[in-house]
């Protein structure tokens, strides 16, 4: 093995670190021959520091093949491919697609010339019912621009030290999509479900402390601004000896969700209290009652418990229409991977070709109105009338098979109980 130079007598023989200066028996594990060894600690420190300050532009090149395809993008572009996926929510497609336009067209012009006026990142916030298609509209995004994606409750974080799991580990999700290629998850898309439940309880901070509440609000804010953050790649704190991984979340989109359910009386309220003229406080003329979260505003977030500084590194905020009987038969039908069509591709597969009558589909769109199940429910309505069917096909040699509605609500009627659970 090497041998050092530095010192006299015994010293002289023994390697050590060019660096830190510590010999195998300091523990250090040496890297090299005997003109100059380095350990494994300064190695890693040094491939830390070059993570830390390397300028973003060149991390950027690591993923060039990526950043070609953004070339080709137009938010029009974006909105057509979402449409394939996810029905109705127009607002909410405009709003997505110019913001993750804007959002790569900052990333690509990021080693353009004109470096002296900085673009700011574009995160959003998509406010609307459950199941309505936020998690769908994030997941379409990242699958069309071939990007990492994680998708992370918000309710499972707490302030670090609490019982839960750290901010940071919503980007141990991210590099696992990205099997640990730091670059790539530093492009990624990170869709926050349910951030309405992080909202701070009470309108006195300071009554007693709000560690699932404004603390992870605080916490969260140094990820979606745009920091070196030290992630845990193993995620939790089961591992505490596990190496941090230095990322940057300063090219990670966060699109953040929630239902915000009853935010709709803040924003009735906000609405008509609009004081106009000399003080005279007058009713909101021409407001759409049943559907109020279109009007949403930061203020009403903030009234809702959200804190100004979160609510100011989300600055693109959007809303989404609950489903109607006419978007959910949709649903059922239409986008590229419609359950319908998911259902006779599994028969095809099997040799048979399916027949839903058309009355079907109106048992299972209205079966999902009255038990309130809205699009989620599509499935378990599904599988109720199709089970049977799927579980004999393989074994029988038809070659065709037709569901009329007394099949259906034969089938479905003994599975309604079930059906209200599943809710
Ligand atoms: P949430 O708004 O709670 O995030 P999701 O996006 O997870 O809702 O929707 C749940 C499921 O319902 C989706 O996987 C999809 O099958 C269906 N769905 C909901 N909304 C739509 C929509 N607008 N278009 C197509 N499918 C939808």
């Amino acid at each position: 093995m090497a041998s050092g130079t530095k010192g006299n007598g015994k010293e002289n023989s023994t390697p050590r670190c060019i660096i830190c200066g510590r010999s195998e028996e300091d523990g250090a594990l040496l890297i090299g021959r005997s003109s100059g060894c380095i350990c494994a600690e300064c190695v890693e420190n040094i491939h830390n520091y070059i993570q830390e300050n390397q300028p973003a532009k060149d991390r950027g090149k690591l993923v060039s093949g990526v950043r070609d395809e953004f070339r080709e993008l137009t938010p029009q572009k974006i909105h057509k491919y979402l449409d394939q996926y996810v029905i109705g929510q127009d607002e909410a497609k405009k709003f997505l697609s110019v913001a993750v336009y804007n959002h790569y067209k900052r990333i690509l012009n990021q080693d353009s010339s004109d470096s002296s006026l900085e673009l700011e990142k574009s995160n959003v916030l998509m406010v609307g019912p459950t199941g309505t298609g936020k998690t769908l509209l994030a997941r379409s995004i990242a699958k069309m621009l071939h990007l990492p994606f994680a998708i992370v409750d918000a309710t499972v974080l707490t302030e670090a030290g609490y019982v839960g799991e750290d901010v940071e580990s919503i980007l141990t999700r991210l590099l696992q999509d990205a099997d640990y290629d730091v670059a790539k998850a530093e492009m990624g898309i990170v869709f926050i479900d349910e951030i309405d439940k992080i909202a701070r309880k009470s309108d006195n901070p300071s009554i007693t402390r709000d560690v699932s509440g404004e603390g992870v609000q605080q916490a969260m804010l140094k990820i979606l601004e745009g920091n070196i953050v030290n992630v845990p790649p193993q995620g939790g704190r089961k591992h505490p000896e596990q190496k941090m991984i230095a990322v940057n979340t300063n090219n990670i989109l966060f699109i953040c969700g929630g239902a915000f359910e009853g935010i709709d009386k803040k924003i009735a309220q906000r609405l008509n209290t609009k004081v106009v003229g000399y003080g005279v406080q007058e009713k909101a003329k021409g407001v759409d009652r049943k559907n109020l979260l279109r009007y949403i505003a930061p203020q009403d977030l903030r009234s809702y418990g959200l804190i100004p500084e979160l609510i100011g590194r989300l600055p693109v905020v959007t809303f989404l229409n609950p489903l109607g009987r006419d978007a959910l038969m949709d649903i059922l039908t239409q986008p590229k991977n419609a359950l319908m069509k998911q259902y006779r591709q599994m028969f095809k597969l099997d040799g048979i070709d399916l027949k839903v009558d058309a009355e079907v589909l109106d048992l299972i769109v209205d079966t999902a109105i009255k038990y309130d199940l809205g699009a989620r429910g599509l499935r378990s309505i599904c599988e109720a009338i199709m089970v049977d069917a799927m579980y004999e096909a393989p074994s029988s040699d038809r070659k065709s098979f037709r569901v009329t509605l007394p099949y259906a609500k034969e089938k479905l009627g003994s599975f309604t109980g079930g059906l209200l659970i599943q809710n």
